[in-house]
């Protein structure tokens, strides 16, 4: 039993966010940090013909002062799992955060620095003096340079089956260098891009009858790939932090251009994009 937990310890793996936000409990589930928005959306999720794409939600529990949501683990029961998170939508903020940034445009430091590694000739003359840009040109930017604006979703880590982690996706714009890292991902498998591929059509369904996604702007959400050599495949939504509801009576299109003011995040453009690209891996 002892050999069993540190062996499931040892392969699970936060891939985004903030390293500690989220740990494995002592049940084997997943905990992360409470927030009343992913909250709520999960328990709306779990009576939404969409809670077979979701982790299952177990409700709160508090741990050393704090409290935490507690969801299915999704690495459970694969062997060695390859991972994939690939964050969806247009744009990965909201529009109440842009309406912040113009009353109340505080410099941060640590993005200014992630910039400035990405790309040293990115920040704007005045952005260099101040060593700093506000939260949302940072991620104005972070969309433009990666695929998230063009593409409608972007690669924010894969790990492979050794281990190794791969999270160098800022520049991964093209179609080809997308292709290239589902290939690399699927260790060109075509069973598992194929698996991946009606997964992805079948979540496409869903959405469409789902009262849940009409009703909500899905900002930062991610879609979890998982596999592993035994041909096990599957696909999460996770990560419900920014997902918000929408004014009582509006219903979002998900597959129209973004404007100001019309909350549309483009979710669907990113699953179709990630459904072609699919069969143009399974094609290479
Ligand atoms: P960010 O908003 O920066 O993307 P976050 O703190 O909101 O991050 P999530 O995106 O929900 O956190 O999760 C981060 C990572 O943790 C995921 O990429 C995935 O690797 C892992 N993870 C999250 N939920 C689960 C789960 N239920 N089962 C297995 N792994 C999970
Ligand atoms: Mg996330
Ligand atoms: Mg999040």
């Amino acid at each position: 039993m002892m050999q069993w937990s540190l062996r499931r310890q040892s392969s699970w793996i936060q891939l985004a966010g903030h390293q500690g936000n989220i740990q494995l409990g002592e049940g084997g589930e997943v905990l992360k940090r409470f927030n009343e928005v992913e909250d709520s959306c999960l328990q709306a999720l779990m009576s939404d013909p969409l809670r077979r794409f979701v982790p299952r939600y177990y409700g709160q529990i508090r741990r050393n002062g704090e409290t935490y949501i507690r969801l299915e683990d999704l690495l459970s029961g694969l062997k060695q799992p390859v991972i994939m998170d690939c964050k969806m939508g247009i744009r990965t903020y909201l529009e109440e955060e842009i309406v912040k940034a113009r009353s109340k445009a505080s410099l941060r430091t640590d993005m200014y620095q992630k910039m400035v590694k990405v790309d040293p000739t990115a920040p704007t003359e005045e952005e260099h003096e101040r060593k700093g840009v506000t939260k949302l040109r940072y991620m104005q930017w972070r969309d433009s340079t990666s695929s998230t604006t063009t593409l409608g979703f972007r690669i924010e880590g894969i790990m492979m089956e050794t281990g190794v982690v791969l999270r160098d996706f800022n520049k991964t714009k093209a179609k080809s260098q997308i292709i290239d890292a589902l290939l690399l991902f699927s260790n060109r498998k075509v069973l598992i891009l194929k698996a991946y591929l009606s997964r992805l059509e079948e979540l496409k369904e869903t959405l469409k009858e789902s009262a849940f996604f009409s009703s909500h702007e899905v900002i930062g959400g991610s879609l979890l790939f998982v596999h592993d050599h035994t041909g096990k495949a599957n696909i999460w939504m996770i990560d419900f932090g920014k997902t918000t509801p929408t004014l009582e009576g509006v219903h979002l299109k998900h597959d129209v251009p973004w404007v100001e003011g019309n909350h549309e995040d483009g979710y669907v453009i990113g699953l179709n994009s990630l459904i072609s690209l699919l069969r143009e891996a399974i094609s290479e």
